[in-house]
């Protein structure tokens, strides 16, 4: 006659109690895999709402194995150089330098030097 209780599973506790006459709720392992293979196993509830990602212990972003696609856009592209030159410098600066090394590449051909660059144009 086991008391049909149903217990809590938290996993960082300790119990001393034995599980025999007791229901826990259903649980599911849930796998996910990085980039780099690393698999992840996880047990969720099967009540619970298995998120799409799970941060794997390298860093980067598991993804649930058979799962659906995560309902998030591809993820920011990667920064070119261009990308990282806008950071530090404003276009207009770099129209400035520029211009500057064609001057001193047009003195060093004997072209003479012009005043101001045609502004670009998109
Ligand atoms: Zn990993």
């Amino acid at each position: 006659m086991a008391e049909r209780s149903l217990r809590g599973t938290n996993l960082s506790t300790l119990s001393l109690e034995t599980d025999e006459g007791i229901a826990f709720s259903e649980r599911q392992m849930v796998s996910y895999k990085c980039a780099q293979g690393h698999v992840i196993e996880l047990p969720f509830s099967v009540e619970a709402d298995v998120p799409a990602l799970w941060e794997c212990r390298c860093g980067l972003e598991a993804l649930l194995v058979d799962g659906p696609e995560p309902d998030r856009k591809p993820t920011k592209p990667a920064r070119t150089h261009w990308d990282m030159l806008l950071e530090r410098r404003s276009v207009e600066e770099l129209e400035e330098l520029l211009d500057e090394r064609l001057t001193l590449l047009r003195e060093s051909r004997g072209e003479k030097p012009k005043r101001k660059r045609a502004a670009a144009s998109k």
